[in-house]
């Protein structure tokens, strides 16, 4: 069993994009520079906005954090996004989700400039990498296909079973996971909470990518000999053993799955780290095609 260490492949690829960001600089072009929306105080978000700007540092990129309170009107936000749209030096905008009820989710979705969208959720980005053309690939998804390529993961001809139909996860890792490429070209089944027999789909399955946000949900019996096991889930449940007072788990059942596996993301330190990495990623190619680097 070969642990897939989100560690390593996310160093790997953060100082890939620190090396073509260095020389970005010395060449004298433009630095890039991701702009990050968070609204509210959501303990999670909070993390991921701040781990995604402490990375844009590591990186050499410049990053704006712009903390908006939740009781921000959809007016007020279209106004900001629309500001950040019009800034040439801003390259890349994120809008951590999840938004206040007061705001339409698609409206913001659809407002984030194609050029700039660095999470890949509009729906030109999504159009296009369904039609397999150049584009920002989302992030997570994206992440996923750099550890598959990373560590050389056979994925020709295997059946691979998302769990997880997202916009944002399971729906793009199952169109991915078709495509005729590398990482690709397996036959995909995408199941979610209304599929009965999950457990007997999933003892078919050559590649799991479990996106569902129940921890623990895989379990070994679910899962055959030799299978791949990617583990997108990310919940934080009550520990009164940490100081921060959750920990993190995630959607397989890790301690009895990873004997049967080939390979297997752990969490953490799996598919989170490198949903950061391709975010910084997706970053430095829209600086790039944006100012003709
Ligand atoms: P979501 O809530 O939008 O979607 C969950 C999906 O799981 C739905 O399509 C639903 O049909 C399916 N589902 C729910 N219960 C099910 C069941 N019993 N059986 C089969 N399918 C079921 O969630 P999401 O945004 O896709 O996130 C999924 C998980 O991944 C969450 O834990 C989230 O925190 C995590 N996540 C992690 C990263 C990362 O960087 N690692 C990024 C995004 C999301």
């Amino acid at each position: 069993m070969q642990i897939l260490d989100g560690k390593i492949v996310s160093q790997a690829v953060k100082d890939a994009v620190k090396e073509k960001t260095n020389r970005l600089r010395a060449a004298g072009k433009k630095t890039p520079h991701l702009a990050a929306i968070l609204i509210g105080t959501n303990g999670a978000s909070e993390t991921y906005v701040a781990s995604k700007v402490k990375s844009c540092e590591e990186v050499g990129f410049k990053s704006t954090m712009l903390r908006l309170s939740d009781a921000i009107t959809e007016a007020e936000l279209v106004a900001a996004i629309e500001k950040l749209n019009a800034d040439t030096d801003i390259d890349g905008i994120l809008v951590q989700l999840p938004l206040p009820k007061q705001i339409n989710e698609a409206t913001v979705i659809n407002l984030v400039h194609p050029d700039k969208d660095v999470d890949g959720f509009h729906p030109m980005s999504v159009g296009k990498m369904v039609q397999g053309l150049p584009t920002f690939l989302p992030a997570t998804p994206y992440g996923i296909l750099l550890m598959l390529e990373h560590y050389q993961v056979p994925t020709k001809g295997k059946h691979a079973v998302v769990i997880g139909r997202s916009n944002i996860v399971g729906r793009p890792i199952s169109i991915l996971l078709s495509r005729n490429t590398y990482p690709g070209n397996c036959t995909v089944t995408v199941c979610h909470s209304n599929t009965p027999n999950l457990g007997e789909i999933c003892r078919q399955a050559d590649i799991i990518v479990a996106a569902l946000g129940i921890p623990g949900f895989l379990t070994a019996d679910m899962v055959k000999e030799g299978a791949v096991v990617v583990d997108v889930g990310i919940t934080r449940v009550p520990d009164a053993t940490k100081k921060s007072g959750f920990s993190i788990k995630g959607d397989v059942d890790y301690l009895n799955v990873a004997p049967k596996c080939s390979f297997i993301t752990p969490v953490p330190g799996g598919v989170g780290l490198m949903t950061i990495a391709a975010l910084l990623m997706n970053t430095y190619n829209a600086c790039v095609a944006n100012n003709g680097a």
